[in-house]
């Protein structure tokens, strides 16, 4: 039985040759796939479950068909969609998962996040999470007119991608102190996560032993998907097909 993780889509209308090869990829696990984890920022920015918009219907739909293909479909919020809700999760046949959560796959314990959490050195930006995870803060914003909340998230974005072209590379990366310190928490010694665009399996050492971190890679110009099945995993990178007349996406630094 495969296991399927993927992250860091960043589906939007502005990118249709995404959303295309996610539908392709997951339509090629029909029947095959046990499992398929999606660990934060599918989408580019999540409003609420009521303007997700035709975008949010389609994938909703293609995620579906791979459920009703027999796949478990579990769901981790991103920090770009962390307000993807119970609606949209059932209109996908997904769960929702907390951040961090440990899974055993195929006889390993593993340590699931979008990977953000671990980004301390980014003292500004995790002090903006912990607001905008608290219920309170995300009722109230859900309970915002529409076009409020789109022009408040635009204000945000803006403020956001100003800080973010001052902020030097390293910042924007785990911190290898949170990383060893959710891994003794949770008694592991493998974390799965996404996030920071840098895909790579990285061998660590923790309190002597053997330790990995898996870091999922981004849509932007291809795609990414670690499969975990009985001969141990594999991280991919998914050549995109040829694109379309509107073809390129555009890269963005901003996990
Ligand atoms: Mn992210």
């Amino acid at each position: 039985m495969t296991w399927l993780f993927i992250s860091d889509l960043h589906l939007s209308p502005d990118r249709p040759e995404i959303t295309a090869q996610f539908e392709t990829f997951i339509e090629s696990w029909h029947g095959r796939a046990g499992h398929l984890y999606i660990l934060g920022d599918l989408f580019e920015v999540w409003l609420g479950d009521d303007m997700g918009g035709a975008l949010g219907e389609r994938v909703a739909a293609a995620v579906h068909r791979l459920h009703d293909s027999g796949t478990a479909v579990a769901l981790m919020h991103g920090n770009r969609d962390f307000l993807l809700g119970r609606r949209f999760a059932e209109a996908c046949g997904a769960t929702l998962l907390p951040d961090p959560c440990v899974r055993e796959i195929h006889g390993q314990r593993v340590l699931l996040s979008h990977g953000d959490l671990f980004c301390t050195d980014d003292v500004a930006y995790q002090r903006m999470r912990r607001v905008f995870h608290q219920a309170l803060v995300q009722r109230s914003f859900l309970a915002l007119p529409r076009a409020l909340r789109t022009r408040f998230a635009a204000r945000l974005r803006a403020r956001s991608q100003a800080e973010i072209a001052d902020k030097p590379p390293e910042i924007m990366d785990v911190n290898a102190e949170a990383v060893a310190a959710a891994l003794r928490e949770y008694g592991v010694d493998c974390l799965l996560h996404g996030h920071t665009h840098r895909p790579a399996v990285h061998r660590l050492e923790l309190d002597g032993a053997p330790a990995t971190r898996i870091v999922l890679g981004d849509w932007y110009t291809q795609g990414s998907a670690l499969t975990w099945d009985e001969r141990g995993y594999a991280l991919r990178g998914l050549p995109r097909p040829p694109a379309g007349p509107n073809g390129s996406g555009t890269a963005d630094p901003d996990g």
